[in-house]
C-alpha cells in the first residue's frame, strides 16, 4: 500500500514525504480511500492517538481545499486549545508545497476586529470561539464548509458546552459538506453524539 495510490496532489505527496511518511498507516489506509472519493460520505471513526487519524483528516482537508477561493472552506474543532494547534501544525507541515495556503486559529486569544471576513482557507479551533465567530460575529460562512472535522468526540463531551457548540455549529452547515468525527472510545454517550453530529448514514469505522 502506498500514498502514491490515492490520487492525492502533488504538492501533498511532496507534503507528506517531507514529514518522512513512507506508507500509509492501518487506519490511513483503511480510511482514506473513502475520504478521498467523490460525491464526498461523512464518516465516524474510533480511533485512539497514536495511529494517524490527524493526518487521514488533515489530508482530506487539504485535498478540498482551493487556494484560489479566499474563504474559509474547511472547518475542524477540538476540544482543547492545545490540541487545536497541534493539528495546526499538522495542516501547516502537511500543506507547506501548497502554495499560498492560509490556516486561521480559532481559539481563545485571538482578537479580530468587528468586521472581519475571513479570507484564510482552512479553519482550526475550539468550539466556544468557533461558535463565536462563525454565527455571533459573522466572520465566515458556514455555508461555504466544504469539510468539517470533529475531532476527539470523547473528550469533547466531558467539557461543559461543548455538545451544545459542537450541535450548533453543525446545524448551519449545509447539507453536503462532508462531516468526519473521530474519537478514541466508543461508549453509548459518545455514539449518541457522533450520531446527532454526524447525520445521513455516515460510515462507522472502528
Ligand atoms: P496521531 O494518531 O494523528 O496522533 O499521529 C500519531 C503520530 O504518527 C504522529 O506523530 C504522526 O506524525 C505520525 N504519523 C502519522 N501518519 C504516519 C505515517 N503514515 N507514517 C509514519 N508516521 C505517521
Amino acid at each position: 500500500k502506498s500514498f502514491e495510490a490515492l490520487n492525492l496532489k502533488k504538492e501533498l505527496l511532496d507534503g507528506i514525504y517531507s514529514m518522512g511518511y513512507n506508507t500509509p498507516s492501518k487506519i490511513q489506509e483503511t480510511a482514506l480511500p473513502v475520504l478521498l472519493a467523490d460525491p464526498p460520505v461523512n464518516m465516524i471513526a474510533q480511533s485512539q492517538s497514536g495511529t494517524g487519524k490527524t493526518a487521514a483528516f488533515v489530508l482530506t482537508m487539504l485535498s478540498r481545499v482551493d487556494t484560489n477561493q479566499p474563504y474559509p472552506q474547511c472547518l475542524c474543532i477540538a476540544p482543547t486549545y492545545e490540541l487545536a494547534l497541534q493539528i495546526g501544525k499538522n495542516v501547516e507541515d502537511m500543506g507547506k508545497f501548497m502554495k499560498d495556503l492560509q490556516i486561521i486559529y480559532a481559539v481563545r486569544g485571538e482578537r479580530l476586529d468587528r468586521g472581519t471576513k475571513l479570507n484564510g482557507h482552512l479553519i482550526i479551533g475550539t468550539p466556544g470561539t468557533v461558535c463565536d465567530w462563525a454565527l455571533k460575529l459573522r466572520f465566515f460562512d458556514l455555508k461555504k464548509i466544504n469539510v468539517f472535522v470533529l475531532d476527539e468526540a470523547d473528550v469533547m463531551i466531558a467539557t461543559q458546552g461543548h455538545q451544545d457548540q459542537s450541535i450548533r455549529i453543525q446545524r448551519g452547515l449545509r447539507k453536503d459538506c462532508q462531516m468526519l468525527l473521530f474519537s478514541a472510545t466508543y461508549e453509548e454517550e459518545v455514539m449518541r453524539f457522533a450520531q446527532a453530529v454526524i447525520p445521513n448514514n455516515p460510515i462507522v469505522i472502528r
